[in-house]
């Protein structure tokens, strides 16, 4: 397929820095866009761009694209990328360390009704229940219809237990979840923080960079 060429709005270092940080990241500024990630990923047809597409997006700093793209909501954590790339990134967990910062945004993308589904599941329950899941997620996504065949199946052979098992004290998850969200915040707070300093801070003179170059 055909793409588009990004003309991107602006670019933001601070939020390039900010991935670079995290576990998944951290090697990032060495891909050498050899593209063994997007060759060896079994969903990249339905991904608006590749993890090596990602990749490079987020050396070049384009946060609106990286963060609206359907790509780290369509990921199957499938770990084939990250055992595979020669530089030791890590697009797996790149696209986990981006959903939340996605989210902390306000990027609303479709492709993240299953990820939505599955957490609200595991927060009430502290388990996942696949009758739980498979219900709730056909009520949100009226596509689901067409696999009722295959629910029907699964039921008939006892693969989609009725049961719901609970966690015994789920305030503990809940605790766990509530600390999530606020390092997402943090995280948020400081990125922004970072870029504003960045864009108000003044620009030296020819003059005074040489001065400082003399200094050291
Ligand atoms: S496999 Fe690694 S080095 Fe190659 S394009 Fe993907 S992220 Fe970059
Ligand atoms: S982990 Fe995600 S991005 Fe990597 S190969 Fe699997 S589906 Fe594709």
């Amino acid at each position: 397929m055909q793409k588009e060429n990004i003309v991107p709005e602006s670019r933001d270092n601070a939020f390039r820095d900010l991935i670079i940080k995290t576990p998944g990241g951290r090697n990032i500024p060495t891909c050498m866009q050899c593209g063994i990630c997007a060759g060896s990923c079994p969903v990249n047809h339905e991904m608006d761009y590749t993890p090596r597409e990602l990749v490079r997006m987020i050396q070049l700093g384009l946060k609106k694209e990286v963060l609206s793209s359907n790509t780290i909501w369509i990921c199957t954590t499938c770990f084939s990328c990250s055992v595979r790339c020669p530089r030791g990134i890590y697009p797996t967990e790149l696209m986990e360390t981006l959903k939340p910062i996605a989210m902390s945004e306000g990027i609303r993308n479709r492709n993240a009704k299953f990820d939505n589904v599955f957490a609200d599941v595991i927060k009430k329950n502290g388990r996942a229940s696949e009758f739980l899941l498979i219900s709730k997620y056909s009520i949100s996504e009226p596509g689901m219809i067409k696999q009722a065949p295959f629910g029907l199946a699964l039921f008939s052979k006892g693969k989609l237990p009725l049961s719901i098992d609970k966690m015994e004290d789920v305030r503990e998850l809940d605790a766990i979840f509530k600390l999530g969200e606020k390092s997402v915040d943090k995280e948020a707070k400081e990125s922004t923080v970072a870029k504003e300093s960045k864009e108000t801070a003044p620009e030296r003179s020819p003059k005074e960079n040489e001065g400082q170059e003399a200094e050291k």
